[in-house]
């Protein structure tokens, strides 16, 4: 990718760092009004046009916001994700903060970059959230991002596969080799058959190819911590486990399940 310097507007969802994690979080802290956005715009009524004394009507920023909303839409990042942000992500220990560090440098660097990168953890360390924020972060920007949890992407691929022609629609790939920037997540979760393999490896091998921008993140790592463990290499097989050495830095994440440390330090919220 081009490494000249490139000048782009400020990123709001990019804050300098990550917060450190608390010693407790409480629930009981947050403001009652946390969240709450009025119906109807303070600054432009609804119109959408915004008199600033002495300069004029301009357009208002609801509108940009809504702009940006229908962009995030078409992004398919599942609403579950929906609360991850660069802003409320805590780094619990070094591979986290640095995590942090390559998923905000890559949001707010891109097209000046020369890979993608490869979250690699146990469950529950905020892989996913981090790959989220980098595709808000790159959305916000103006990029054309794409989230697909790659289970759910080798299953509407499977599903729009027709017998007679032998081939998959090109409507369920086309949008995912056309995406300027794909995470794709959990890669290795499916069991890994031939066909399995080879559609990954299709995928992956013609974004790469296109010198499209990659982001992965798995649950299986490059070295067995126990004999019954299998290796991301296993999973997805050697050819490919090598293809994403080349297109992506691999960010090893490690940490405890955050849903049970959260669990452990929130108390119930007191009537
Ligand atoms: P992973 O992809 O590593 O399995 P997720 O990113 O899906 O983990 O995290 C699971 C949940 O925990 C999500 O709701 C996520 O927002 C939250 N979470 C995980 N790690 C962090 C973190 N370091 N800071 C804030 N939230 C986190």
């Amino acid at each position: 990718m081009p490494q000249e310097k490139l000048k782009f507007p400020t990123l709001f969802a990019v804050p300098n760092a990550p917060q450190s994690a608390p010693e407790h979080e409480f629930y009981d802290d947050l403001p009652e009004d946390v969240g709450d956005e009025p119906e109807v715009c303070p600054k432009c009524y609804g119109a959408g046009m915004e008199v600033v004394p002495g300069k004029g009507a301009r357009p208002c920023e609801c509108r940009k916001k809504k702009t940006q909303n229908k962009q995030l839409d078409k992004t398919r990042i599942p609403k579950r994700y929906t609360e991850c942000h660069f802003h409320n992500y805590k780094a619990f220990n070094k591979s986290q903060e640095s995590a942090f560090r390559f998923a905000s440098q890559l949001a707010m660097q891109y097209p000046a970059v020369e890979r993608g990168l490869l979250f690699m953890g146990s469950v529950g360390v905020g892989k996913t959230h981090l790959a989220v924020s980098i595709l808000k972060g790159l959305t916000e920007r103006g990029f054309n991002c794409l989230f697909y949890e790659s289970g759910s992407l080798l299953k509407e691929i499977q599903n729009s596969y027709n017998a007679n022609t032998q081939t998959s629609e090109l409507k369920v790939l086309q949008p995912i080799l056309d995406a300027e920037i794909l995470v794709l997540d959990e890669i290795g979760a499916t069991k890994p058959t031939e066909w399995v393999r080879d559609t990954m490896a299709n995928i992956i091998n013609t974004r790469y190819n296109d010198r499209k921008l990659t982001i992965f993140t798995t649950n299986y790592l490059d070295d067995k911590r126990n004999a019954t463990e299998e290796t991301l290499e296993e999973r997805i097989g050697v050819r490919l486990r090598s293809r994403l050495y080349e297109m992506c830095k691999t960010v090893p994440m490690t940490g405890e399940d955050f849903r049970r440390t959260f669990d452990h330090v929130t108390p119930i919220k007191k009537k």
